[in-house]
């Protein structure tokens, strides 16, 4: 068991053949694909892993991936905390042939020279299991309309719960030059 560090770069067939286990972390700050869809870069990806063969000799990486990352809550605007978690079940291959003889509980992972990047393949796990529309839980949301998706995961209000009245003035307010826009 190797603790704290999750390495940049491995060689997953040689870990595999060591039956090489990770548990550690990789920080936020270096995985810039993930932070495009995060409100900051705070925190760390929580990363175990296992590298081994299984009977069939193939080279296989299983594991689990999570973390708490702040994303814009799709009602609300304001950042929002969401557990991420992924479970990982890959086998390494050196093609696209190799990849499609795969059963199906098995992901390939095509890895065409000895190393490869594991905070990329870390990165795309997560950027994966991000929520499609993060946001609050109802009763932590500070916007006044409680959305809901229909199954093609469009947005609509459900339901309005402010009962504040809208003034014409403030309208007029805004529109005024200079004004808020
Ligand atoms: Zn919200």
């Amino acid at each position: 068991m190797l603790d704290g560090q999750i390495p940049h770069t491995v060689e997953p067939r040689k870990l595999a053949r060591q039956d090489v286990r990770f548990d550690g972390e990789v920080a936020v700050t270096v995985l810039k694909r993930l932070q495009q869809s995060l409100v900051d870069s705070d925190g760390a990806i929580r990363v175990q892993l296992h590298f081994f063969r299984d009977l069939e000799g193939r080279t296989c990486i299983e594991g689990t991936l999570g973390g708490e990352l702040a994303m814009e809550c799709q009602r609300c605007l304001e950042p929002a905390k969401v557990n991420v978690e992924s479970e990982i079940s890959l086998a390494v291959v050196w093609n696209d042939d190799q990849a499609k003889a795969l059963p199906s509980h098995l992901e390939p992972l095509v890895v065409t020279e000895d190393s490869t990047s594991l905070w990329d393949l870390i990165e795309d796990e997560v950027i994966l299991a991000l929520p499609l529309i993060p946001g609050h839980d109802d009763d932590a949301c500070r916007a006044g309309l409680i959305y809901t998706t229909d199954p093609e995961g469009n947005l609509y209000p459900e339901e309005e719960v402010s009962d504040k009245k809208q003034n014409p003035f403030s309208v007029l307010a805004g529109l005024k030059p200079g004004g808020n826009d």
